[in-house]
Order: C-alpha cells, then sequence, then structure tokens
C-alpha cells in the first residue's frame, strides 16, 4: 500500500496534515500580526540551506503568548540558530529582562543580529557560543542560580533533551515554563518504525523516549501542542 503520510520536510514544516489548513492559519491569523522585525528575520533566513530549522511562525506566536503570561526575566534558550524565537522573546521581556542564549555556531547568530539591533534588543541576549550542556552544568555550580530563571525554549541536539530536561528543572524556578520544539518529529513518533525514512529513526526514538520521560514527569503539568513540529509545554510545580 503506498504511504500517504506527509512527513515535516521543507515544503512542508508542521505536523499539521493539511497544508491548505496550515497556510490558512498562517495567512489569517499569524502573518498579518507577526512582528517587523521577526517578519525580517525570517526573509534574511529564507535562502539558507537550512532554513527550516527557524522556528515556525506558528509556533513563535504561541511562544509569544505564553511569553506575555509569564512575563519572564530571565530566559534561557537552548538552539539559536539565525535568531527567531530569540528575537521573539527579547521583543517580548522587558527592557532589564535577559536571555542567555546558547548555541555552538555564533556564525548562523550572526545573520540575525544586524536585524536584532535594529529591534533594539541586543542588550538582553547574553549569547554564548558552547555545546549547552556544560554551560547548564557551570550554571548549577553557582547555588544562587538555582531556580532563578522563569522561561525555557529547548530547540537543539534532540539526544539530550532528557539531560537537558534534568539541569532545566533545577535552574527554573517553580511556576516557570519549559518549552520543548520538534517533540512529534514531523508526526513519525507516531508511525511504525519500518515506515519511518531512514534519516529520521535516530531522532524520532530521541522525540520517543523523551516524550515517555516527560509524561511521566510529576514535577511538571505539560501539554504535547500539534503546532509547527510540536511543542511540548511544562510548567514546572515542584
Ligand atoms: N530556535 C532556532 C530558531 O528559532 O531559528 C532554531 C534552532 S535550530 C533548530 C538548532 C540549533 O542548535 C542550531 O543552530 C545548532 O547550531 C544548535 N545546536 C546543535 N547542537 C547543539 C548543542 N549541543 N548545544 C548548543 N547548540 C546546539
Ligand atoms: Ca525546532
Amino acid at each position: 500500500m503506498e504511504n500517504t503520510r506527509m512527513p515535516v520536510s521543507r515544503k512542508n514544516p508542521t505536523v499539521l496534515q493539511s497544508q491548505e489548513l496550515h497556510e490558512y492559519i498562517l495567512k489569517t491569523s499569524v502573518y498579518p500580526r507577526e512582528p517587523n522585525p521577526l517578519k525580517e528575520l525570517r526573509i534574511a533566513t529564507a535562502n539558507h540551506p537550512m532554513a527550516f530549522m527557524g522556528t515556525a511562525p506558528d509556533a513563535g506566536q504561541l511562544m509569544t503568548l505564553l511569553l506575555k503570561l509569564v512575563n519572564p526575566k530571565k530566559a534561557i534558550e537552548i538552539g539559536v540558530f539565525t535568531g527567531y524565537s530569540l528575537l521573539l522573546t527579547a521583543l517580548t521581556i522587558p527592557d532589564d529582562g535577559k536571555i542567555t542564549a546558547i548555541d555552538i555556531n555564533r556564525k548562523t547568530y550572526e545573520i540575525g543580529l544586524p536585524v536584532i539591533k535594529k529591534a533594539g534588543v541586543e542588550h538582553k541576549i547574553d549569547f554564548v557560543e558552547s555545546q549547552a550542556l556544560p554551560i547548564l552544568n557551570k550554571l548549577l555550580e553557582d547555588p544562587e542560580k538555582e531556580g532563578s530563571f522563569d522561561f525555557a525554549f529547548v530547540d537543539a541536539d534532540k539526544n539530550n533533551y532528557w539531560n537537558y530536561h534534568q539541569r532545566l528543572m533545577k535552574l527554573i524556578k517553580v511556576g516557570g515554563i519549559l518549552m520543548y520544539d520538534n517533540t512529534l518529529w514531523g508526526g513519525t513518533v507516531a508511525w511504525p518504525e519500518e515506515d519511518v525514512p531512514e534519516a529520521k529513526r535516530k531522532w524520532r526514538l530521541c522525540a520517543i523516549e523523551f516524550n515517555k520521560l516527560v509524561s511521566a514527569d510529576t514535577n511538571v503539568e505539560i501539554s504535547q501542542v500539534p503546532l509547527g513540529d510540536g511543542i511540548t509545554i511544562c510548567r514546572r510545580i515542584c
């Protein structure tokens, strides 16, 4: 039988199975309200060969709403790329807020940096070029950092999501929010393995393992949202 499933791809960057519906949502509710700096950054990224890695604008809109509800002063982001999610965070948090933004690649951050500077929010960003895990470990060496962050967005290095979660659960305060991107991995988490293209199998297993662990974590309330490539939103409750 022909496999009619539609995995997330460069053409279809969403787990929504109807491309028309996705386009309808973007055209009706997302693009008309997308702040100009984010639009500019999205366009500046569009010709990058890895442009598909940028946070989906519809997922970004939900993230903005959540940020406004939480009103964080201190945020942490793992996986910056050209900075779409970072810029939306910087635009949303108060003027004296700070984001610790970690990525192994400063060059891609620098693609978005002129837009970030033009938007007048660079002072809220502390960019760290590094693997994320040692930075989280370093932050945890300082007892004052425990429970000092209000918000975390994780969008890198999927095989470390649980390692990040364990550390972020100490860094984020009770009541704070942790968001994990790509937790539905193109919808493949629900497919039989034999239907999954070889290249997607390893990361699909990482997503499945993380979803199982985070679902069993009684220290958080969660919601897994089928927006973009799937987002898991956690609220630390103890
Ligand atoms: N949130 C970004 C946005 O809105 O455009 C997209 C992030 S992209 C999906 C993933 C990023 O994670 C890449 O820029 C990559 O360099 C970075 N990365 C990969 N492994 C990493 C690691 N171990 N630690 C920190 N960053 C990493
Ligand atoms: Ca992502």
